[in-house]
């Protein structure tokens, strides 16, 4: 399907939000010198007043940063915790032999469960961890917002504890950094103690708990592409760098153009703008109101940058083995030409060994916010929509997959009407 067939596009947030004026200015500065280009130090200064970090590796989006980071640490028989990972850096860790551990609160795991900080790392599981098996145990991860979990923030006190934890071990504490500044906010709406500190102050704080950080900035770097690694400490910065050189690029552009580092350096400014991310999450949340109000069941409480609609509580009437979720999804095209994407049974439902479906926990259909795009109304006519469906529940049936690859199949399947 062209994206130009498409009226509403909540595929993703990644990538996919508007520049300012003040980046589309920044891009006409870029310094196109192949090593140590102006447009480097404006970028690479950027980045070390917000993460306080010396070491930074501009990379060409997060999973080229999860790549090196993990062709260094990741082995066999290693394991590597988090909250929870998100897929690219599940499969970045595994690849290169590690367990990917996922040790998020069980509160992040409840659909209805309205905890603030959903996305918090089970502190008792970790530490039980590093107990038994800290040899083992090569960095420690914790993503912010906890993407996979839907977007739920980690609290500032939950972040000191586990780098806490993992200093008394002697393991590294990494952040997925991806969403930073959203989830500063959430810090400051909700952590009674930091609910009068600027995000910037809040953002260097949670930083400060960190060895190292790996961050895809087609998200909080308000730009189209881009990422990077930082790190403390210079042996690991001198591992990374060869690894770096090898697969991305020289040290200070790393994959990038100048003028992409020019708009990025803008972007981590004008991000941590607490009126840009009140609109931000608040437009988020004002979707989630106007779901309620139509009786569409979605993941509480929302989420930084997406709602998570609940199609098995939406579309009741579809067996298990029928892709509710997807179901969902192709109707949002198909009445309101909404894209969104199923995050259920044909990502991660399997066939056991006797030839049973096995379904995967929840049936959900994520609808991401594309950051400085969409109204108020676009959000409205969103809700107004899988209102309308849901309302009219019984018009909708289940799909059979007609193709699918071994592999990642939910990629390139095909299905037709059960
Ligand atoms: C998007 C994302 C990544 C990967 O970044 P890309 O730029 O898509 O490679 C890693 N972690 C989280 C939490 C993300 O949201």
């Amino acid at each position: 399907m062209p994206a130009e067939a498409v009226f509403i596009d909540l595929l993703t947030d990644s990538g996919t939000g508007a520049m300012s004026d003040r980046q589309w200015s920044a891009l006409m500065r870029g310094d196109e010198s192949y090593a140590n280009a102006r447009s480097w130090f404006h970028f690479r200064d950027a980045v070390q007043s917000f993460t306080g970090m010396e070491f930074i590796l501009p990379t060409h989006q997060g999973r080229a940063a999860e790549n090196i980071l993990f062709s260094e640490l990741s082995k066999p028989g290693r394991i590597v915790p988090s909250n929870n990972h998100f897929d690219t850096t599940r499969a970045n860790c595994e690849f290169y032999g590690a367990e990917a551990l996922d040790l998020v609160i069980p509160e992040g795991k409840d659909p209805h469960s309205t905890h603030p900080f959903k996305g918090n790392i089970d502190l008792g599981r970790l530490e039980d961890l590093l107990k038994k098996d800290r040899d083992k145990v090569p960095v420690c991860m914790c993503t912010i917002t906890n993407n996979t979990g839907g977007g739920q923030p980690v609290s500032l006190e939950n972040i000191k504890q586990a780098s806490a934890i993992c200093r008394k071990h002697g393991v590294p504490f990494f952040l997925d950094a991806c969403r930073f500044a959203e989830n500063s906010y959430f810090i400051k709406q909700r952590e009674e103690k930091y609910s009068s500190w600027t995000i910037e102050k809040i953002a260097k704080e949670t930083f400060s708990c960190a060895d190292g950080a790996t961050m895809s900035a087609k998200k909080d770097g308000l730009s189209n592409i881009g990422g990077f690694l930082a790190v403390r400490d210079r042996k690991l910065y001198e591992s990374f760098s060869n690894a770096l050189i090898l697969r991305e690029g020289f040290l200070t552009y790393g994959g990038l153009t100048g003028r992409d580092l020019e708009a990025l350096a803008v972007g981590f400014e004008e991000v941590m703008d607490e009126a840009y991310l009140a609109s931000r999450i608040g437009q988020v949340a004002f979707l989630g109101e106007m779901l309620r109000e139509r009786g569409v069941p979605f993941l509480e409480p929302p989420g930084g940058h997406a709602i998570y609609l609940n199609a098995l509580e939406a579309f009741p009437h579809i067996k298990r083995e029928e892709f509710a979720a997807q179901s969902l999804c192709a109707a949002l095209y198909l009445e309101g030409g909404i894209r969104g994407v199923e995050i259920g049974s044909l990502m991660f439902g399997k066939t056991d060994a006797a030839g049973n479906f096995v379904p995967s926990p929840m049936e959900l259909v994520r609808l991401a916010i594309p950051r400085r795009v969409y109204t108020e109304s676009h959000m409205r006519y969103v809700a107004d929509v899988a209102g309308e469906i849901v309302k009219n529940r019984e018009k909708y049936g289940g799909y059979r997959i007609t193709y699918e690859a071994p592999f990642l199949r939910h990629f390139t399947m095909k299905l037709e009407r059960a």
